[in-house]
């Protein structure tokens, strides 16, 4: 059948051959690990466990991840088979199950999380970029348990240059308004974890502090008990000549300056992040070729 799962909307046959986000039917995986950098809800003392989905649906010009969002490398793998992924993810002993980039799969992923979701005794974390159909997250309803989606831009002349999307914003509000339909409420266990909500995330990007800005109105607007994770670790992953403003980190400056917008619009809760930071020693490693040896890292801590 040919997808239309995603706002892109390729109408590609995934069984013949990839959609525009570079993947076809089957789940690829590229890697599982027990992640330290997360919010501390999330990643805690042990870590979540995240699964890296390749491909995306999005292009964004400084994606830290392009060796596998622009490639679709990883494990390709059946649906039995990241289910019992799932398994072994729970049974590592990290906080959550943390599924990363999950949009151009959500379809397969609700049908593995159907066979397993009575047996996880940790929450189940959907990571998206929010480029994503209301519709098609109704089939995650009641086997996701945190939402952690971004709200990447709010302009469409921007949105259209960095992602190749002039209607993010449209989009991705309303895929977030039914993430917080799903979840209403924050809940966290006695260490400060969270057990069920949304915790939203915004990369704040230098030459963007407008940008920022507007879409914290719209948070301030929409419920303002939903945490803002204000993320300040952009990096230029390349050169890039068409948009010079990308090519350099953030400054102390323009950080603060947005924080102290955060707490203006009467925002109270959020996370913040050290500017100062930012640097791609936090982009992992992707070199897995076998599915033993994506669940053979699951011991492994992302430090
Ligand atoms: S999920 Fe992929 S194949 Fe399906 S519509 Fe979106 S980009 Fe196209």
């Amino acid at each position: 059948m040919n997808c239309t799962l995603c706002p892109v909307n390729c109408n590609t046959d995934r069984q013949l051959k990839k959609g525009a986000c570079k993947c076809g039917a089957l789940p690829v995986v590229a890697r599982v690990s027990a992640h330290m950098w997360e919010e501390p809800c999330i990643s805690g003392t042990k870590g979540s466990g995240t699964v890296f989905f390749s491909g995306c649906n999005l292009n964004c010009r400084f994606c830290q991840n392009s060796e596998i969002s622009r490639t679709g490398k990883g494990v390709e793998m059946s649906v039995g088979q990241l289910a019992d992924l799932f398994l072994a993810v729970a049974d590592s002993g990290v906080h959550n199950i943390n599924l990363v980039t999950p949009q151009q799969f959500s379809d397969v992923i609700a049908n593995a999380l159907e066979k397993v979701k009575h047996k996880l005794n940790i929450p189940v974390v959907y990571n998206t970029n929010s480029y994503e159909k209301p519709q098609s997250l109704q089939r995650l309803c009641g086997l996701v348990d945190v939402y952690l989606p971004d709200l990447k831009f709010y302009s469409p002349v921007i949105s259209k240059n960095y992602c190749g999307r002039a209607d993010y914003f449209e989009v991705a509000i309303k895929a977030i308004t039914e993430m917080r339909r799903q979840q209403p409420v924050n809940v966290y266990d006695d260490d400060g974890l969270i057990l069920r909500g949304v915790v939203l995330r915004h990369l704040v990007l230098p030459s963007c502090v407008e940008d920022s800005k507007c879409v914290l109105d719209w948070v301030a607007g929409f419920d303002k008990t939903m945490p803002v994770s204000l993320m300040a670790q952009y990096f230029p992953p390349h050169h890039d000549d068409k948009y010079n403003e990308l090519n350099r980190r953030l400054t102390v400056r323009e950080y603060n300056n947005i924080l102290e917008y955060f707490y203006n619009v009467g925002l109270t809760e959020g996370y913040e992040q050290d500017p100062e930071s930012a640097t791609e020693d936090y982009v992992p490693s992707f070199d897995f070729s076998t599915y033993e040896q994506l669940t053979e890292n699951i011991k492994n801590k992302d430090i």
